[in-house]
Parts: structure tokens; sequence; C-alpha cells
């Protein structure tokens, strides 16, 4: 007798983020912002009278009515996830059966084509041109052609940093008949968000994080907005009590805290463009060497010849980014890391 593992889950490895001790961590797009005294005390407040024993509210609803007040859209359009990661699962597997197409776009977010595989999905990709644009009436046209019943993408995206204007979002929603979810999980830098119109569409569904702007990675906290019927459907296939009763409570009075979330928002993006002009300086002087593009997020993303060699020595110097072969991914991080980055990537370059 011998049990063995099958096919789609046989050759699997468990997720691995950069771990261990760096000096500076610019390499998850988390924020480096901690909510200041008056607010950690009043977490403390709330998580000494929380009741351990009991089960938390299945549908979270204080905290979706924090979110939606926060963008100011209605709580019936959303539905709260542990992490927006657990909500592209759940997405899968619900709105997704076995053998059906799945559509995503490269370079994009990588767990998106990780749960086609689990999901034993069909996963097609459109190759963005060279400039990491998307020509909408080309993916139109491969959605439909296809027949892809579903397409996820972030938008700005992770890892170009780059957008797609909403008049080009509300065409593609327009055109196809595949659901679209669109991941928004750096709107919060960029101002061309579909979160009021969700609810207009029957095919589209937004994700939305609490891990980036809002800086609250620690606690896992994502969210799905949609019209009633798609939203209905996910708290009917997701598991009953997927967000759990601490998270809810700090989730719903950090986002209770609308001036502290703006001015982190503010602060993130005055270091995104500082560094962006530093590496801006840095590329005069390498011209042939590397390539800065344009932020609509809180990182930077570069193109680097000798990546992996430039991100070794980033790393020895105790600085982790991401490396994506001669890419790097170089999120914000305060003024003094940004600076001190930019001197050992100098470093790096010789
Ligand atoms: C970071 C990130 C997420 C993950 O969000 P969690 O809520 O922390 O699971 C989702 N999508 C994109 C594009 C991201 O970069």
């Amino acid at each position: 007798m011998a049990y063995s593992l099958n096919s789609k889950i046989r050759n699997l490895k468990p997720y691995d983020p950069i771990q261990g001790t760096y000096r500076i961590r610019l390499d998850a797009n988390e924020s480096f912002r901690q909510p200041p005294k008056e607010i950690l005390s009043k977490i403390s407040d709330v998580v000494a009278k929380i009741e351990y024993n009991r089960y938390p509210d299945p549908y979270a609803e204080e905290l979706c009515h924090a979110f939606a007040d926060f963008y100011q859209i209605d709580p019936v359009n959303v539905m709260a996830g542990n992490g927006s990661d657990e909500l592209i699962s759940i997405i899968n597997e619900a709105f997704l059966m076995k053998g059906e197409s799945v559509m995503t776009l490269s370079p994009d977010f990588s767990m998106y084509r990780f749960y086609c595989g689990i999901g034993e999905t069909k996963c097609f990709e459109y190759q963005k041109k060279d400039d990491y644009s998307v020509d909408i009436d080309e993916l139109i046209r491969m959605v439909n052609d296809y027949k892809i019943r579903m397409l996820i993408f972030s938008n700005p995206c992770n890892p170009t940093s780059k957008g797609i204007k909403r008049d080009d979002i509300r065409r593609l929603v327009q055109s196809v008949d595949a659901l679209v979810v669109l991941d928004e999980a750096y709107m919060d830098f960029w101002n061309q968000s579909m979160l009021c119109e969700a609810e207009n569409y029957d095919n589209l569904i937004i994700l939305k994080t609490c891990s980036k702007a809002i800086g609250m990675a620690g606690i896992r906290l994502g969210f799905a907005i949609a019209n009633q019927t798609l939203i209905r459907t996910l708290k009917a296939v997701k598991s009953p009590y997927n967000v759990n009763i601490v998270s809810q409570k700090i989730g719903t009075l950090l986002l209770r805290e609308e001036k502290w979330i703006n001015s982190c928002i503010q602060e993130l993006v005055a270091s995104k463009n500082a560094l962006y002009d530093k590496l801006k300086r840095v590329e005069s002087n390498n011209m042939n060497r590397m390539t800065v593009y344009n932020s609509a997020t809180n990182f930077i993303f570069i193109k680097i010849s000798d990546g992996e060699k430039v991100f070794e020595n980033l790393m020895k110097q105790g600085i982790a980014v991401r490396c994506f072969g001669n890419y790097l991914r170089i999120t914000a991080g305060t003024l003094e890391e940004n600076e001190d980055f930019i001197t050992a990537f100098e470093t790096a370059l010789q």
C-alpha cells in the first residue's frame, strides 16, 4: 500500500518570501508606517474587550461598513476576506469549473496563475507590449476568441507599476462575457479606480487589500467589491468564519481613522516620488545599463543588466528588494531607507 500525491500538487513548493533579517526591507510593497500611540492605545482597548471564546461575525458586517464608508461605497457590495489572496482563491473555486479557461496578463502578480493550477482550469496568457502597456482591443479580442470565463489582472500592475486608464477598463468590462477580476491593490496610489461603479456591472469583481497603502499586512484583510448577486455568491462559497475576530475589530478601528490613512497614502506617494527621482539620477549615469519605469504605485520597477548580481550584492549589504531576473522591484521606504538603498545600489553597480 502506498499513498501518492496527485499530479496537480506533486511538484508544488510552499510559498517562499524573502526571509531572514535585513537592515532594510523594500521587497514586499508594505507600508513603512506604524499607527501612532493614540491609535495603538485605542487598539489595546478594543482587543481587551474581545470575546475570544465566541465565533466572529461570518460576514464581518461592521468591518465591511467601515471599509465602505472609507471608500464611499455601499456595504451591500462588499465582502471581507483573509487578505485578498484568500479572495482570489475563493473566486477561482466559485466561478470556474474544471477545464474552463482563465486569462492572465504577463508580467503580473504570480498568484493568479498559481490558483489556475490548483483549480485545474486552462490558463491563457496575454503578453504585454515592450513598454508593459496593454492593447485593450487586442485583449478584448483574445478574451472573446478563446471563450475565456475569467480574466484577472492587477491595475496598477504589480510588478510593472504601470496603470490602465478607467475608460479602457470600462470598455474592456463592457466588451467581454468573461468575469473580470480587477485587482486594485495599488489603486490608492493612483486615481483611476472603478470602485464606485462596480455595482453597475454583472461581470466585474474588484479586489482591494489593506496590506499596502493602509499598512495592515500583518492582520490579513482584503475585500471584494461587486454587484449584490456576485457578493451573495461569494458569501455562499467562502468558509463561514474566514476573517478572525481580532482582525475584524482592529480593521474596523483603523479604517475609521480616515485622517491617519490619508496621511499614510500621502507620505508613501511622496517617498515613492523621492525614490523615483533618485533612481532617475542613477539611471542618467548608467544609461546603457538600466531603465527606470514610471510608477503609479508605491514601488519602482527597473530593468538592469546583471539584475541578479545586483540583487545578491544588495542582500549582502542587508537590503532586501524583489528580483525578477534582470528586473528589480523596489518598495518605497522611509526617506532614510531610500537614501541608504541608493548608496548601496550605487555600490552594487560598481
Ligand atoms: C500584495 C498584493 C496582494 C496581496 O494582498 P493580501 O491582501 O495581502 O493578500 C494582492 N494583489 C496584488 C497585486 C498585490 O501586489
